[in-house]
């Protein structure tokens, strides 16, 4: 007789049932029991991934469930939280076990080297459909809103922008990069890094902060319109890998840095006055912090180029009811 068919309830315990750290109840009952720190208050956050539309549907199961986690656990670094727990909703088309074992084990071990306790969930057959909940810690004063930006503040990112758009276009055959570049850009679109050791050095020292999931400009219009203050990027301080910036005319490059999706670094703000502890919470984190501009008063986002002249801007970025399509 050929084998059965793994059951949901088979799928959840070989693959989803992990061991915790820091947990009263996990997997296996009808709702997790979670013990919050004292004096520390949730940060909680949802990011779905749809197959064909967030991701290729032929991704590497290891990488995509790296991925489903590290987007997850960006928006915690942009509130300055600590991670603590999150749980996976899943919708399978069909259950292929070595499928299933290479995706949870890459959701597992990004969530592992962040702390994090893989809780619960919930599985179901569909469209590949992944649905991650995160929840964090953070002291309620020192969270990182989007709201918090004042005219005079500097304007700063972390890392290097608009590589994983760009590894995007080389699987498309949009752009031809040098092996290396090639490599490394396809990485960061399929395995970004969440800033996490940075949003925590932020917390309470940034004043506002957001991280770049749909494009510079789009994202950093989202932390001005919340802030209710203009921002003035300075297109020759975006901080760029080398093999980029040296297509840096090229339309597709300059959009991807402008523009370019998926790249989960930060985009923060402080007074001038903090510019030093910044910078010492870069090397805190390990992440170069570059400042990129200045918020003033007003509204929108500028780019300004080298010699002062105010850049049209091309594309704002990722919206997804915008009618395009995505990847
Ligand atoms: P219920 O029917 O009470 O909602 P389920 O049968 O959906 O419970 O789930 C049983 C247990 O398995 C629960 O503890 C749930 O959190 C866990 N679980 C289900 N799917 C997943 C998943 N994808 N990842 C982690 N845990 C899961
Ligand atoms: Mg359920």
């Amino acid at each position: 007789m050929p084998d059965a068919k793994p059951g949901e309830f088979d799928l959840i315990r070989q693959h989803f049932t992990r061991p915790t750290r820091h947990t009263l109840l996990g997997v296996g009952d009808d709702a997790a029991l979670l013990q919050p720190s004292a004096g520390q208050v949730l940060a909680v956050s949802t990011d779905m991934l749809v197959a064909g539309r967030h991701f290729l549907p032929d991704t590497d199961p290891g990488r995509l469930g790296h991925k489903a986690m590290a987007v997850n656990l960006s928006d915690l670094a942009a509130m300055g939280a600590r991670p603590r727990w999150a749980t996976l909703a899943i919708a399978l088309p069909e259950p292929d076990p070595a499928w299933l074992a290479a995706f949870a084990d890459g959701f597992h071990a990004e969530a592992q080297q962040y702390g994090v306790d893989w809780v619960g969930g919930d599985t179901t057959a569909g469209p590949l459909n992944l649905s991650v909940t995160i929840l964090g810690e953070v002291a309620a004063a020192a969270a990182l809103r989007r709201s918090g930006a004042r005219p005079g503040d500097q304007l700063w990112v972390s890392g290097t922008l608009g590589e994983a758009a760009c590894g995007l276009a080389c699987l498309q055959g949009q752009l031809d990069l040098p092996a290396p570049a090639r490599t490394h850009c396809i990485a960061r679109l399929e395995q970004p890094t969440p800033r996490v050791a940075l949003g925590l050095q932020l917390a309470g020292l940034a004043s506002a902060a957001i991280d770049i999931s749909d494009g510079l400009l789009a994202d950093l219009g989202h932390l001005a319109q919340a802030s209710g203050v203009a921002a003035v990027v300075q297109h020759a301080a975006l901080p760029t890998l080398a093999a980029l910036a040296e297509r840096r005319a090229t339309p597709l490059v300059d959009d991807a840095l402008l523009a370019g999706g998926d790249d989960y670094e930060l985009c923060f703000t402080a007074p001038a006055a903090a510019a030093q502890a910044i910078l010492a919470a870069g090397i805190a984190a390990a992440v170069t912090v570059t400042c990129i501009g200045t918020i003033r008063a007003g509204s929108g986002v500028t780019v300004v180029a080298a010699d002062g002249t105010v850049r049209p801007a091309r594309r704002r970025g990722f919206d997804h009811f915008d009618g395009a399509t995505c990847p």
